[in-house]
């Protein structure tokens, strides 16, 4: 129960020239924690809300462990939806709050009685019920907002960026209760946000979205080792991937990723992965985390050391790492290194790849060019 189908969906806002949601085909199993990430105004809310029956579909079809429901409305598809803004009544006590979608199905009140309970003892929010939602905080009205979704006991939990008016560390700990709570109860959760920690920390599948399209769909590890464009490279990881135009040539048998400061020999794998000689001269971007950066205090001896010049600019300690900040002519590259580090700024440096972790992607589509072969 709670298996959803999306079959090729399409939402065009009245008046609008472009749609909103572009072809969102997917289909998300039972139990499932999906999440839909991907910047402000990219589609996630309005997947959601065609989802929970809020809003309209223009064209395709949505179903529901099989059954269409493109016209069923919201009270009678078995969903329940936690928002940002928690949606509380405020002159309902807590019990009132979390009891209310069972009243206006008529559940029985002792059965209201035991639901509420219940969950009020998993939430840890029993000793809150007598209270109004004004005599809350932030992180408990989050809780009776969650109480209220999870007493329906519905096949499948919306959530509309359900943490971003908690604190840095509640966020944390929230964070962390729900994917506990979601796998305790093992129903189908669809979860959006425009971070992509969260989405990573959280999602046992990601959707990325950007302008209304989907942009790769994947677990959170392969999301981050293997993305799928230049857009799911910049946006999940932080700081963002560092990206370096040029392209690659053959020469003597051997491909290369070149520019004007750098002739990098290609790794074999990637060399047979990219197949014959009509790769050769074409533009690409050369993608590679901070965390695959080498550096060296000075340029190593040897014409093909595969290291760079550059000057440090500025170095960022998070605590646990540092990152330094390079700058080789017009190149900007960003390397983890360890806090002992003693790279300093305006200090000279030279940095290399990890070669077997790059990326490669078309410069004019933007596609991973491990992905295209695939
Ligand atoms: P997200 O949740 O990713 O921030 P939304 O789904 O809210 O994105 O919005 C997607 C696009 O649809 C945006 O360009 C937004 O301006 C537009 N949009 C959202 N709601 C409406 C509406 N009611 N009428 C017209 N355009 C809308």
């Amino acid at each position: 129960m709670g298996s959803i189908t999306f079959n090729h969906v399409f939402k065009r806002y009245k008046g609008e020239a472009r749609p909103a949601v572009d072809d969102f085909h997917l289909s998300i199993e039972e139990g499932e924690f999906l999440v839909l990430v991907g910047p402000s105004g990219c589609g996630k809310s309005t997947t959601l809300r065609m989802l929970a029956g809020l809003e309209e579909i223009s064209s395709g079809e949505l179903y529901m462990d099989g059954k269409f429901i493109n016209y069923v409305s919201p009270k009678d598809r078995d969903i329940a939806m936690v928002f940002q803004n928690y949606a509380l009544y405020p002159n309902l006590s807590v019990f009132e709050n979390i009891a209310l979608g069972l009243k206006l199905r008529k559940t029985a009140k002792h059965e209201i009685g035991l639901r509420v309970n219940r969950v009020a003892k998993i939430l840890e929010i029993s000793h809150l019920l007598e209270r109004k939602p004004s005599q809350l905080s932030g992180g408990q009205k989050q809780r009776v907002a969650l109480g209220r979704a999870i007493a329906r006991e519905p096949q499948v939990f919306l959530m509309d960026e359900p943490l971003s008016n908690l604190d840095a560390k509640l966020r944390a700990q929230t964070r962390a209760e729900l994917i506990k709570l979601q796998s305790d109860l093992k129903r189908t959760t669809v979860y959006v946000t425009h971070d992509q920690v969260e989405a990573m920390t959280m999602g046992t599948r990601i959707v990325v979205m950007k302008d209304g399209v989907i942009q790769q769909v994947a677990p959170p590890r392969k999301l981050y080792d293997e993305p799928a464009n230049l857009f799911v490279a910049g946006f999940i990881g932080s700081p963002q991937m560092n990206f370096i135009p040029g392209r690659i040539q053959r020469e003597d048998g051997t491909l290369y990723f070149a520019n004007r400061r750098m002739k990098l020999p290609l790794p074999v794998e990637m060399e047979r992965r990219l197949g014959g000689t009509d790769r050769s001269l074409r533009s690409v971007v050369l993608g590679v985390r901070p965390e695959h950066v080498r550096l060296s205090a000075a340029l190593p001896e040897g014409e093909d050391s595969g290291y760079t010049a550059a000057v440090v600019q500025m170095k960022e300690e998070t605590g646990a790492d540092s990152y330094v900040y390079l700058l080789a002519g017009d190149m900007r590259v960003i390397a983890r290194t360890d806090p002992e580090s003693a790279y300093q700024p305006e200090e000279q440096a030279a940095f290399g790849f990890q070669m077997d972790k790059i990326h490669l992607f078309d410069e004019s589509s933007g596609v991973s060019l491990r992905r295209e072969q695939a």
